[in-house]
């Protein structure tokens, strides 16, 4: 069987991979020059960074395994250290309220604690409308808590209120204690994780981007192929299979697997899909990053994986350290900055983003202008999906759609619109693959209720 995987991030490579371990003709098309999506290492000019932390854990000890017997691969074990930046003070991450009560002044503090009880004895009477982020929230944790640092933060990274925001994201990302628990914990702190709190990872030692690259040499060396800098102009359907319009010529395939972001797939698509699903896709909008990488003269102290800072006098919403993720790259700092494809922030040169970025960097005591060898900035367009209240809508409408387009399956982050982590896109790539040659299906394998959602 011949078959086309549309994008070269860990979803696509994974089922490329998966096909060309088979015996299956599989060809791999990237509009970039390199493999890797979001899950990329930049080497260039002396920089060897990721593009913001990625940490790879995973229940399932079967992709674990797959990973660790890639080509190339030597995965560390590390032990998460990550802290959140507020008011001159670190605070533990994921905020706990024990610890927020523990370093703040203890009027803030107790002005947090009466806020929740406020709120738990208002809900009695008017429960909050469960449906956006700022409702969930609000109710489970109180209007100090949210102000403070909840309200600010998800404001900063997502361009939007948190009123327009889906709970969704919050109920994905936020582990709630119960109010004994929380009480306890404030009395008796525990050594427990939480959810969002897995404290071991494995990281492969070069970046990131080498688990990628370990999937893009096993796809080659079994005969696969992967076009870079190929981004496709249109797909349609003929009666000798898929026709897949390139910039230059074309290919045919018996079947294709998608994950490029969704919205430029269904536009690939053209008048395959109905009116209605082209609306509703071109409404999905994707939250961008901006990354400027720091190379430094000297050491960098804090042994953080990643520092999270909420505050506007900071135009990042997070900070890396590479060196702390492996010994061996130089001693260099990644800030994020989250902004929309095209906008102010977004066109910032690299100059630019240095000018602005310092000073903030000076206020957290991390390096001064006279410390820094150089910089680097990437960008990616599609970083993450935004969900505000009507994507759950939009989104299964266009999924809908295109489940029914026979000899095809789209998965991935990009591809379902899907908030998620490295692991399910390779275990997603894996069985997109099972399911284009009918042994199993994407929808029916991942249960996403019981997956858990906790990185980038
Ligand atoms: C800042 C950040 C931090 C993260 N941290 C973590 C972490 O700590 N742990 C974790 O497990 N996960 C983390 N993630 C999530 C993880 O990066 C993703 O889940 C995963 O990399 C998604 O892989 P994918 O293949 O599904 O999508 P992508 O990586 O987006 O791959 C899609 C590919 O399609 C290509 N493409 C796009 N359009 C076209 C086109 N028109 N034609 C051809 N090709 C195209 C893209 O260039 C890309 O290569 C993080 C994500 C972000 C943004």
């Amino acid at each position: 069987m011949k078959i086309t995987v549309l994008g070269a991030g860990l979803a696509g490579l994974s089922a490329a991979e998966e096909l060309a371990r088979r015996g299956h003709k599989v060809v791999v098309l990237e509009k970039e020059s390199s493999h890797g999506g979001l899950a990329s290492t930049i080497k260039r000019n002396g920089f060897y960074y990721d593009q913001g932390p990625h940490r790879f854990h995973t229940s399932n000890n079967l992709i674990l395994d797959f990973v660790k017997g890639l080509p190339g691969i030597d995965l560390l074990e590390l032990n998460r250290v990550s802290r959140i930046r507020l008011l001159d003070r670190y605070f533990k991450y994921p905020l706990a309220f024990s610890n927020v009560l523990s370093t703040m002044p203890l009027q803030w503090g107790l002005g947090i604690m009466l806020s929740f009880l406020k709120e738990k004895i208002r809900g009695l009477f008017i429960p909050r409308e469960q449906e956006s982020f700022e409702g969930w929230v609000l109710s489970r944790f109180g209007r100090g808590l949210y102000d403070l640092y909840l309200a600010p933060y998800n404001k900063k990274l997502w361009g939007i209120k948190p009123s327009q925001l889906s709970a969704d994201w919050a109920s994905q990302r936020i582990s709630v204690p119960s109010l004994a628990g929380m009480i306890k914990e404030t009395i008796i702190p525990s050594k427990e994780t939480a959810r969002s709190l897995v404290s071991t990872f494995h990281y492969p030692r070069g970046g990131i981007g080498e688990i990628c690259s370990g999937l893009a040499s096993g796809i080659t060396e079994m005969g696969g192929s992967i076009l870079y800098s190929t981004e496709p102009a249109g797909l349609e359907k003929t009666l000798k299979g898929w026709r897949i319009d390139l910039p230059e010529g074309h290919i045919m395939c018996d079947k294709v697997i998608n994950t490029i972001p969704v919205n430029c797939y269904t536009e690939l698509l053209g008048s395959i899909l109905p009116e209605k699903v082209h609306r509703a896709a071109s409404d999905l909008n994707f939250r961008a990053l901006v990354f400027l990488a720091v190379l430094l003269k000297s050491d960098i102290e804090p042994s953080d994986h990643w520092i999270y800072t909420s505050e506007d006098r900071y135009l990042f919403n997070r900070l890396s350290i590479s060196r702390n993720f492996d010994p061996d790259v130089p001693s260099q700092i990644v800030f994020e900055c989250s902004c929309q494809e095209g906008d102010p922030v977004w066109n910032m040169s690299k100059e630019e983003l240095l000018r602005t970025i310092i000073p903030g960097a000076e206020h957290l005591d991390l390096f001064s202008a006279d410390k820094v060898l150089g910089a680097d900035t990437s960008r990616q367009a599609h970083a993450y999906p935004i969900y505000d209240l009507t994507y759950a809508k939009k989104t299964s409408l266009v999924l809908d759609a295109l489940e029914k387009i026979e000899d095809s399956v789209t998965c991935g982050r990009q591809g379902l619109f899907r908030y998620n982590n490295m692991d399910h896109s390779i275990e997603m790539g894996k069985y997109a693959a099972l399911e284009v040659l009918g042994e199993a299906s994407v929808k029916s394998h991942f249960n996403w209720d019981e997956n858990t959602w906790v990185d980038g």
